[in-house]
């Protein structure tokens, strides 16, 4: 065995080399995608359960690659999370979606309340608080238009700081959702301590909705329990009439999916608003 330190690639296979030429790529492409302005915001409707109206939207990142066209969160997501980079996209979403309320607003489009996601690592690391309350204050974005999606994993680690830093944002308007709600952290303490106001069942119980009695119950489950603390529940990924039918039933406040729509770039999202539709 010669020299066996001195040439570490040599334990890397073609196939491994690859795989970490495309990731540096990825890395690289996303770094100048950041100065570049290379993100686009997509809207999807969120349905109110009385009358079907539509009350509000997601505002989902999708990126807008040279060369690849639009490329779907779940291909670049992760990649930012673990490069810290999320933190400036976020940034970026926060700020995005408060100059589009804010652009709406003063054409008199009013598209109710737009949620943006929030990862994790914008709580720890990142300094959410004054990205959202600098993000508002500099598009004078109306009051309580403002929605974010936070994951249970955000809010597992219960600090002062947390709190804190939840309580501003809820005093200066923002409403406060929990994402993907059953599928992280199973303790449900933090929902008495954070000030909440909505619940998003996964779309993995939605999917087994009207198919399987295991699915159905996790479902109620959740619709009994935020309603019981006085939250809204909001249904994500409703595809079929059948779901529409049981979430109706069991008097689901908000509904997503797409039965309704998909998630529409700006100018589809007007079109619909100009409609003043009902879904
Ligand atoms: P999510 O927050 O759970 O968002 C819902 C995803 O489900 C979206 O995928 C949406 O297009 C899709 N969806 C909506 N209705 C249906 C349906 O009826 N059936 C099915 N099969 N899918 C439906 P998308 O836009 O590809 O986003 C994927 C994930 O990427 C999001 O999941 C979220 O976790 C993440 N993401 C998106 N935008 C952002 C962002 O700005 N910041 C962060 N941190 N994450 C984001
Ligand atoms: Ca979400
Ligand atoms: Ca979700
Ligand atoms: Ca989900």
């Amino acid at each position: 065995a010669k020299q066996a330190g001195r040439n570490a690639f040599r334990f890397f296979t073609p196939a491994m080399n690859l795989q970490v030429r495309r990731r540096l790529e990825l890395d690289s492409a996303l770094r100048n995608a950041v100065t570049r302005g290379e993100f686009v915001l997509h809207y999807q409707p969120k349905v109110q359960l009385a009358g079907g109206h539509v009350v509000g939207f997601e505002a989902l990142v999708r990126w807008n690659r040279p060369g690849h066209g639009l490329v779907p969160p779940n291909d670049f997501i992760p990649a930012l999370e673990e490069s810290g980079l999320i933190t400036e996209v976020g940034r970026w979403v926060i700020a995005a979606a408060c100059e589009q309320i804010s652009d709406w607003s003063a054409r008199g489009i009013d598209p109710g309340h737009v949620s943006v996601n929030v990862s994790p690592r914008q709580f720890v690391t990142g300094d959410l608080e004054r990205d959202v309350l600098g993000a508002l204050a500099n598009h004078h974005t109306p009051l309580g238009a403002l929605e974010l999606e936070l994951t249970e994993s955000s809010l597992m680690t219960s600090t002062e700081a947390t709190i804190a830093t939840l309580t501003h944002l809820k005093d200066a308007g923002v409403q406060l959702s929990i994402d993907d709600f059953g599928t992280g952290y199973s303790s449900l303490a933090y929902l008495r301590r954070f000030p909440i106001d909505k619940l998003k069942i996964d779309r993995s119980f939605i999917r087994e909705v009207a198919r399987s009695s295991d699915g159905d119950a996790i479902t109620l489950a959740i619709l009994r329990l935020g309603h019981s603390l006085e939250l809204e529940v909001v249904a994500e990924g409703v595809e079929t009439a059948a779901q529409l039918q049981y979430l109706r039933r069991h008097e689901c406040d908000q509904m997503q999916g797409y039965y309704f729509s998909p998630p529409l770039p700006v100018r589809e999202t007007e079109r619909l608003l100009l409609a003043r539709p009902t879904l």
